[in-house]
């Protein structure tokens, strides 16, 4: 365990907190605290003001852990009740940014009554999570690593093949398979869904054996080294139904087409219509409920998002999901997933198995 993260973030934050209207900013919210000072643990808070102050406040539990992880630009305080703390270090400021989208009203009420009156609490939600979308080179190994893991686990799962075998294990084999090549954790439990149950986007995984000549819905990640990958594959158990095919194609067709539209300047509404407008045109408009997309990172789920209220310009450096799919109820559902990083010229796919139309026994 050694300092990962510079006070260069910390510099990033701070150029940002006068149009905030803060002079300092709370950070809170443990991703938030982890990427700002590369602290994993789950108890801690940081200060960070414009005119260079540098607060991190953790318990005793976290007293060695703290030292070498954090920079040494940090002024560390190891102390029983981390809000406690606060006035003190606010060093004068009277304007104090804090993550309104996080800190629950109860905490809300607290953190009033300990600055006292003295100092104004500044909604600030969303300022640290704007920078965690545009992702440093080392961030960038991290997810490339992770969804390189996540693809050698669905390929040896694979060797062991779909049909006759439940759901349920299916994921777990997976799981256990990802966690065995040094994943940290599965991103989210697994989805495999066969058949009909794959039209439910979310589906949880049964104890239902997968049959033959029907489509798989696979969706995975793997976390590593604090990043999250995310793919989606869908698998023929043997020859299909022709109109499960035509809906692969129409799906493979939606996924190309948005995944090369993805680029610096485009918003994340205009790449989620390049998609629909594909899936519409087959006749499938009410088929595809979800946005194509979401910016993923140290949360499999973050921003920025692409759909019908992505409103954030695409820019190099942004990680997002383009996962089109078309879900019929009761007959059959596919989804098509790749997590593909912006670059200045275009983008790059993190996730290699191969999408044409694959067929496991
Ligand atoms: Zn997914
Ligand atoms: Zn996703």
């Amino acid at each position: 365990m050694t300092a990962t993260t510079d006070l260069e973030r910390a510099g990033r934050v701070a150029a940002l907190l006068d149009d905030a209207g803060a002079d300092v900013l709370l950070v809170t919210n443990a991703v938030n605290v982890r990427w700002l000072t590369g602290f994993t643990g789950s108890s801690g808070l940081a200060l960070v003001g414009a005119d260079g102050l540098r607060e991190f406040v953790t318990d005793f539990r976290y007293l060695s852990q703290s030292a070498e992880q954090l920079d040494a630009g940090w002024e560390r305080h190891i102390v029983p009740d981390l809000a406690a703390a606060i006035p003190k270090l606010l060093d004068g400021a009277t304007r104090l940014g804090f993550d309104d989208a996080a800190v629950t009203v109860k905490d809300h009420g607290r953190l009033l009554e300990l600055v006292g009156d003295d100092v104004t609490l500044v909604p600030t939600a969303g300022l640290v999570e704007g920078l965690r979308a545009v992702k440093d080179d080392g961030e960038l190994d991290r997810l490339r690593a992770a969804a390189r893991l996540a693809d050698a686990a669905l390929q040896d799962v694979l060797t062991r093949g779909l049909v006759g075998r439940t759901e349920r294990d299916v994921g777990l084999d997976l799981e256990f398979t990802m966690r065995r090549m040094g994943a940290q954790a599965a991103s989210f439990p697994p989805i495999i869904a066969a058949g009909s149950h794959g039209a439910l986007p979310h589906a949880e995984p049964r104890d239902v054996k997968i049959p033959s000549g029907t489509l798989v819905v696979v969706d995975w990640g793997a976390q590593l080294d604090g990043y999250a990958s995310d793919c989606t594959r869908t698998y023929a158990t043997g020859d299909l139904d022709p109109r499960d095919a035509e809906i692969y194609a129409t799906v493979l067709e939606a996924q190309e087409a948005a995944l090369a539209a993805v680029r610096p300047g485009p918003t994340g509404k205009d790449v989620d219509a390049v998609a629909r407008a594909i899936i519409d045109g087959a006749g499938h408009a009410e088929h595809f409920g979800h946005g194509l997309g979401h910016g993923v990172g140290m949360e499999v789920h973050e921003g920025p998002r692409l759909s019908k209220l992505g409103t954030v310009a695409l820019a190099p450096g942004h990680v997002v999901t383009v996962e089109p799919g078309i879900y019929v109820p009761g007959a059959v559902g596919v989804r098509i997933e790749d997590l593909v990083v912006v670059t200045e010229d275009g983008h790059e796919v993190l996730s290699g198995l191969p999408k044409a139309l694959t067929t496991v026994g």
